[in-house]
């Protein structure tokens, strides 16, 4: 014999209820089918009744819409035949449930007694629909055989009486039994009672407990017992096997799927209880049994923890004083006081100093639970022993749940650490000395992003998610967009890692979607729903995303958004610049910046603030952390400066070669910028600071191609007064060429010591052949001495800039 208990969803719409009536009659041996309200008539009866004792006449409307809908569910699934008497039978209870809303707006008042009289109509409606729609269903009443006594104010099952009645009652089990789970009636006086909120799963397990059933099947609306919450965590899946232990430590920390009592009187007689999803009879659900699981988990790998849940109501009482130390019987005092108010207390935690003792319990409850305690304490708080007891609300708490951690070690140093790389803190944490379970308590604004890091961590091997921010999509970030575009799918399917954009902005607009924008049509999105743009506005929208694993990425060249980048680390999001603002501003801001990165665990990146995409910075860095020291520098990094040098010949005057390299877009639009070499100090003091010198822009000496007094005035003065030097360029070149010499503008660090300025080149050289706007690099250190380490190629363009920026993010996503 089977116990079966549907829930409100199952039984929720037309379609639901035709696949229960085709479940249950497949089965070929004697059942009880134990059923929930519909999915939301709890809710509504106790909203209704809230209504009605306050006077207010709008609860009849709502009474309408529940007769309609409960109507329209019998219409569309009760045969014809059979509806006549049904559907009198029904209005009948309505009617009745309707003369008890009457009586609450005469009176005013809603007792307990009243209040769970109502919700019982719930699942009295549902049984009387489905007896007719099931064949050779038999209805029951548990009101008969479900006996509850008080307890500590609650109702609570009287195992002993209703084990006898459930017993007596099936003596005989018909071929389908129908029985309304939830509701109970009073040992005592025989009012009606209910098990609590969610508790038809519990009806059912006791019902199959008493009855030594075979197996015992709930019935829900998804496939089983997820790896974490579904609606919350997209990329939960399917757990095929739990032990008892493991599925009751689950739904005791809030995983809704089944109600916590339920597992008890299964586990006692060792009955399986499967999961099963009533919309997809045909998977295999979570199994929940005596056995552990060893092997489970994707790709056969060995899961440590099976699941994590959380509750999101929580607060934090601690009882503390240096005169709790040592004496006995404070926690004693503390929850017998808490279990005579009916408190319940669901996680506790104490330093082994005994100082403090720290519990946890729903927010509802909290400012009873710290009443009673201070008047308990009252005494020892007069002399100071103890401190006055306060409430931290809320808060959430989340468990990692599996058998497979007990004797692992590292688990808890793996969870903790993840957190911390989120930038989570921990405010109380326990775990019991089973191992079975760890349980942590964070700001309940945490609680997704926590919850998201940690299914990460423990469960997706399949990949990594990385989530993106990008500000600037002009050239730089346009490709960039593309570049992602193209290998996104590769990236997820070659190296498990998922890049999702979440943000996209510009000086104009900014539009952020957590779930991910479609990197095809986000910028047209942007245009058509985007909000107005502001370095500040950014930085909120991010901040209040509050999104795990994300990167920053900036392709602009704005000093407002490189001033974001500080409160962007520590909300530990990793730092991407194109942008060269921050990596050159004052050394205490850059060298602030990458500590805290360091101290994060994140990454603040600039590989494209020098040479474009050519891998400089970081073949720096991998000398410099295996040992090697770089003494010297010697760098072409210019593009501008090299195509003019390299563009100048008989035919183009320098004047021509300076408009050309505008065109080209390799200068800036005002080549000030590039002529002055400004741009080219920037790349050296960034490159002489990851080489390990404390160095100032305004600490290289720099010798200019052009004389000052040409940098002043405005752009057409400039352009007016430019070609006046083409004669001495031209003469110059000449004289260098046939002396078989080239010009380079060129950027150095000897010793710590910088300096930018033209340079002539002879024809051996390793600079004397740079073609187009190209870079190079001659780096000396203590391993490349007599031979250094050269990097040449491309030093501008926006699809280089864009892949160097593209490897920046890869690079992160590969740091676990
Ligand atoms: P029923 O009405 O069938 O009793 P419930 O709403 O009580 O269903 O429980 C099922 C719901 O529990 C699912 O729809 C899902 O949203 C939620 N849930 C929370 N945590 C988990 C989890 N770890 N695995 C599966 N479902 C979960
Ligand atoms: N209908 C009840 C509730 O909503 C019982 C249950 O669904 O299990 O709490
Ligand atoms: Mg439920």
């Amino acid at each position: 014999m089977k116990v079966l208990k549907f829930g409100g969803t199952s039984v929720g719409s037309v379609k639901s209820i035709l696949s229960v009536k085709n479940i249950v009659e497949a089965i070929d041996e004697p059942v009880i089918v134990v059923v929930s309200a519909l999915d939301g008539i709890t809710d509504l009866l106790i909203n209704m009744s809230i209504k009605a004792s306050k006077g207010d006449e709008s609860y009849k409307n709502d009474f309408s819409k529940m007769v309609e809908r409960h109507l329209s569910v019998f219409s569309d699934v009760v045969p014809k035949e059979k509806q006549a008497l049904l559907r009198k039978k029904i209005m009948e209870t309505f009617s009745e449930l309707s003369n008890i809303y009457r009586g609450l707006l005469l009176i005013r008042d809603l007792s307990d007694k009243t209040s769970d009289t109502i919700v019982s109509y719930g699942e009295l409606f549902i049984e009387l629909i489905l007896s007719k729609v099931i064949k050779k269903a038999k209805l029951y009443d548990s009101r008969q055989f479900i006996k509850t006594h008080k307890q500590f104010n609650k109702h609570v099952v009287d195992f002993q009486k209703t084990n006898e009645l459930i017993q007596q009652t099936f003596e005989q089990v018909p071929p389908v039994a129908l029985v309304p789970g939830f509701i109970s009636s009073s040992i005592d006086n025989g009012d009606i009672t209910n098990l609590g909120r969610g508790g038809s799963d519990y009806t059912a397990s006791i019902i199959a407990a008493a009855l030594d059933a075979s197996m015992l099947e709930i019935w829900t609306d998804v496939d089983g017992f997820m790896t974490a919450d579904p609606r919350v965590i997209s990329a939960a899946y399917l757990i095929k096997r739990l032990s008892f232990t493991e599925a009751m430590e689950l739904c005791n920390f809030g995983a809704k799927v089944i109600y916590p009592p339920t597992i008890y009187p299964a586990f006692h007689k060792n009955i399986p209880i499967r999961v099963c999803n009533t919309f997809n009879p045909g998977s295999s659900g979570t199994l929940i049994s005596n056995e552990i699981e060893k092997t489970e988990g994707k790709n056969g790998k060995k899961a440590i923890i099976k699941g994590i849940s959380s509750i999101n109501d929580t607060s934090l009482v601690t009882v503390q004083g240096l005169g709790m130390v040592g004496v006995i019987g404070v926690n004693y005092r503390i929850f017998r006081t808490l279990a005579e108010n009916g408190i319940s207390v669901f996680m506790v935690s104490q330093a082994s100093s005994e100082n403090n003792t720290t519990f946890a319990v729903k927010n509802n409850v909290a400012d009873l639970a710290v009443k009673v305690l201070n008047d308990e304490f009252a005494p020892e708080r007069s002399r100071g022993e103890i401190d006055d007891i306060v409430a931290e609300k809320n808060l959430a708490t989340i468990a990692i749940v599996g058998e497979n951690m007990k004797r692992t070690p590292g688990i808890a140093g793996k969870l903790f650490g993840t957190l911390g790389r989120a930038g989570i803190s921990v405010i109380a944490c326990a775990q019991g000395a089973s191992e079975t379970n760890i349980s942590f308590v964070i700001k309940l604004e945490y609680l997704r992003k926590a919850l998201n890091s940690i299914h990460d961590s423990f469960f997706l091997s399949e990949y990594k998610m990385l989530n993106l921010f990008l500000v600037g999509i002009g050239t730089v970030g346009g490709h960039l967009l593309d570049q992602i575009k193209h290998q996104q799918k590769k990236l997820m399917k070659q190296n498990g890692v998922k890049l999702n954009l979440v943000g996209i902005a510009d000086i104009e607009e900014m539009l952020m979607r957590r779930e991910g924008l479609d990197l095809s049509t986000c910028i047209k999105e942007l245009r058509k729903c985007g909000i107005k743009s502001s370095p500040e506005g950014i930085k909120a929208e991010i901040l209040s995303m509050n999104i795990f694993n994300s990167v920053f990425i900036d392709c602009t060249a704005s000093e407002e958004i490189a001033a974001l980048y500080e409160s962007l680390l520590n909300m530990n999001i990793s730092v991407v610049a194109a942008n060269k603002i921050a990596a050159s501003s004052p050394y205490k801001n850059y060298a602030l910046l990458k500590e805290t990165a360091r101290k994060r665990g994140i990454k603040f990146l600039f590989e494209t603030n020098v040479g474009a995409g050519l891998p400089i910075i970081n073949t720096m860095n991998d000398l410099i952390n295996s040992g090697d020291h770089i003494f010297k520098l010697e760098a072409v990094l210019s593009g501008t400066l090299n195509f003019i040098f390299n563009t100048i010949s008989a035919d183009i005057p320098l004047s021509k070669a300076i408009q050309m390299a505008v065109e080209a877009k390799y200068a800036e639009p005002d080549p000030r910028i590039d002529l002055s070499g400004m741009d080219v100090i920037r790349k050296l003091v960034i490159l002489a600071r990851e080489a390990g010198c404390v160095v100032e822009q305004s600490d290289v000496k720099t010798s200019l191609i052009i004389p000052a007094d040409y940098f002043a005035g405005t752009l057409e003065e400039f352009w007016a007064k430019i070609p006046a030097l083409d004669e001495e360029f031209e003469e110059k070149r000449k004289k260098l060429t046939s002396q078989e010499k080239r010009l380079r503008f060129v950027a150095s660090m000897n010793n710590g010591v910088c300096q930018v300025g033209p340079m002539e080149v002879g024809s051996r050289h390793p600079f004397y052949e740079l073609e187009g706007s190209n870079n190079i690099i001659m780096i000396s250190t203590e391993r490349y001495h007599d031979y250094p380490m050269i990097i040449k190629g491309y030093g501008a363009g926006a699809d280089v800039t864009a892949a160097g920026v593209f490897a920046d993010i890869i690079s992160i996503a590969n740091i676990r």
